[in-house]
């Protein structure tokens, strides 16, 4: 696999970061994850925007250009003959020497990686016919969840704990409420309106969540944003959730109670296939 390394393309073996980057030692870098159909990208500019209101967030400065960003996706399509599958992008804050918790002196250049992940089934994934199966967990992350860190280390924790309990995936809760999925927006589908919490710190602002509301609102699905419980969840008649890599995503059991008849409802079906097209249409 060919991958990107601050403005070079190595194979992987080569690119090798300093073990004094932030990133490494504090968690304290931004990624996006983009995916790729056709060999060509999904939903470029949205992932670019974000990308950049994290690293404002962060007071962290990257000059990447929006050209050479996309130069660097396409070049990496290209050189790795990627169909179907990922790009995976982080921006960490690079290091000056020691470790400190002090930012490094304005000027440190940040590291810069990019590679690509193949997935042949990435569209035709067998799980979004079958639906999947999810657990609930307290939300013990941190209270910026709309700054993409890297720091992925409590829903790698709740994947696992979900992997424990023979399901597939973890839905968090604060205050009674549900935030959203172990790395996914959450939805859940009452008398055909579609209901999923709002935008604020507490959620990440997904996407693919973004492209999906504006394609439902376009079907003339009406749509609530507000929170719900996992009570309410269980009592729906579908659930779903929503990222870049799993599109929309059927969820027909949550904590060992059935939603709906326990079966991926024509929703879920609907908006994935819509999805699917309109953000196939508009890939660069
Ligand atoms: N929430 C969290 C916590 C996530 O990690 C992700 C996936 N990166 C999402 C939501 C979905 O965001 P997107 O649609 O931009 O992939």
């Amino acid at each position: 696999r060919i991958v990107y390394l601050n403005g070079e393309y190595m194979p992987e073996e080569e690119a090798k970061v300093s073990v004094f980057d932030r990133g490494f030692v504090m968690g304290d870098a931004v990624y996006e994850v983009t995916s790729v159909l056709d060999g060509k990208i999904l939903e470029f500019e949205g992932h670019m925007n974000r990308l950049a209101r994290s690293l404002a967030e962060l007071e962290m400065t990257c000059d990447l250009t929006r050209d050479e960003w996309i130069e660097i996706h396409r070049e990496l399509v290209k050189r790795n003959d990627l169909e179907e599958g990922m790009i995976y992008l982080q921006v960490s804050r690079g290091n000056a020497g020691d470790r400190d918790f002090h930012y490094p002196p304005e000027g440190t250049p940040p590291t810069v990686v990019l590679y690509t992940q193949s997935k042949p089934n990435l569209a035709d994934d067998p799980k979004a016919k079958e639906g999947i199966k999810v657990i609930s967990l307290p939300d013990l992350r941190w209270h910026r969840r709309d700054i993409k860190t890297v720091q992925l280390l409590y829903p790698s924790m709740a994947k696992m704990a979900a992997e424990k309990a023979g399901k597939n995936d973890a839905w968090f809760v604060e205050d009674g409420f549900v935030t959203e999925g172990s790395s996914n927006n959450v939805y859940i589908v009452k008398d055909n309106k579609i209901i999923t919490r709002h935008l604020s710190h507490d959620i990440l602002h997904g996407i693919t969540r973004a492209s999906l509301l504006k394609y439902a609102a376009e079907a003339q699905m009406e749509i609530e944003e507000r929170p719900f419980t996992i009570e309410e969840a269980q009592a729906a008649d579908e659930a779903f959730f929503t990222s870049a890599s799993a599109f929309v995503m059927p969820v027909v059991e949550i904590d060992g109670e059935t939603v709906g008849e326990g079966v991926v409802g024509p929703v879920a079906v609907r908006l994935r296939e819509i999805y699917l097209d309109e953000s196939r249409k508009a890939a660069i």
